[in-house]
């Protein structure tokens, strides 16, 4: 209990910098200066304006200098990150493995967001995580070194052929190279059953949400959606749930008949 409230706490203020990556990121500026400020007015917030969803409720989502509505996303981004923390702090992860868990789901957090917003995957958050994923596994040991490189080229392998054969048969780009990239790094930190149970996964759950788009009328079929979120959805359900439900697709056969 007491160390559940600790991760509720400590996620809530992670959520908050996780904000700050997600808007400036993609704008190559830096996350730490300068102290964050309303986008509208430029005016520098005060303490009190930056505690997570506290603030964001005391304000009545509204900035005190402008009065212009600050978006929802922020106490959203603030809670889901607050949720990672309590379901990793309830798991029956090891310390390091929990704290390597919880910063590869903040990743997947920033990564969902900015590709929902921007269609693009940042290399500045892949790239370093592929290079840091096996000395991870070396450290941690959730699992070999050998099974992280393993991970990475089946994790970029994979998704790269689809890519480019989607590309040779259609002539457009359907999946970006910051999807393979992604794999990748879910490969290098989770081992390669986390890449295909990812994509399966993030393929299932994203075709899902298209067909209610286009039924929905809120997309035609030619409309790009983002992909990144489905794939990190994927990734932390096999870091939460992942061989346990292998365990259940592989025993499906003996269950039916
Ligand atoms: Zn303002």
């Amino acid at each position: 209990m007491m160390i559940e409230t600790l991760a509720l706490v400590l996620g809530l203020c992670v959520g908050s910098f996780l904000n700050v990556c997600i808007v400036r990121v993609p704008k190559g500026m830096s996350v730490v200066r300068p102290p964050s400020h309303c986008p509208i007015c430029d005016r520098t917030l005060s303490w009190y304006e930056n505690l997570p969803i506290l603030s964001y409720v005391v304000l009545r989502g509204r900035c005190r200098g402008c009065n212009t509505p600050i978006s929802v996303r922020y106490p959203m981004v603030e809670s889901l990150t607050a949720l990672l923390a309590v379901l990793v702090a309830r798991a029956a992860f090891g310390p390091l493995e929990a704290v390597l868990y919880f910063l590869l789901g903040c990743a997947m957090i920033v990564v969902t967001f900015i590709d929902i917003d921007h269609y693009i995957i940042p290399d500045a958050i892949t790239l370093p995580s592929i290079i840091v994923a096996p000395a991870a596994a070396f450290i941690v040991g959730h699992i070999t070194v050998m099974d992280s490189l393993i991970g990475i080229l089946i994790g970029g392998g994979i998704l790269w052929g689809v890519a480019w054969a989607y590309q040779m048969l259609r002539k457009q780009e359907g999946m970006g190279l910051g999807d393979v990239k992604l794999l990748a790094m879910v490969g290098g930190f989770l081992g390669w059953e986390a890449v295909l149970f990812t994509l399966l996964v993030g393929s299932l759950v994203g075709s899902l949400i298209g067909i209610v788009m286009v039924l929905g009328r809120r997309a035609g079929l030619g409309m790009e959606i983002p992909f990144g979120p489905f794939l990190a959805f994927g990734a932390m359900l096999y870091v939460f749930n992942g061989p346990a439900l292998i365990g259940v697709y592989l025993d499906l056969p003996n269950l039916l008949f």
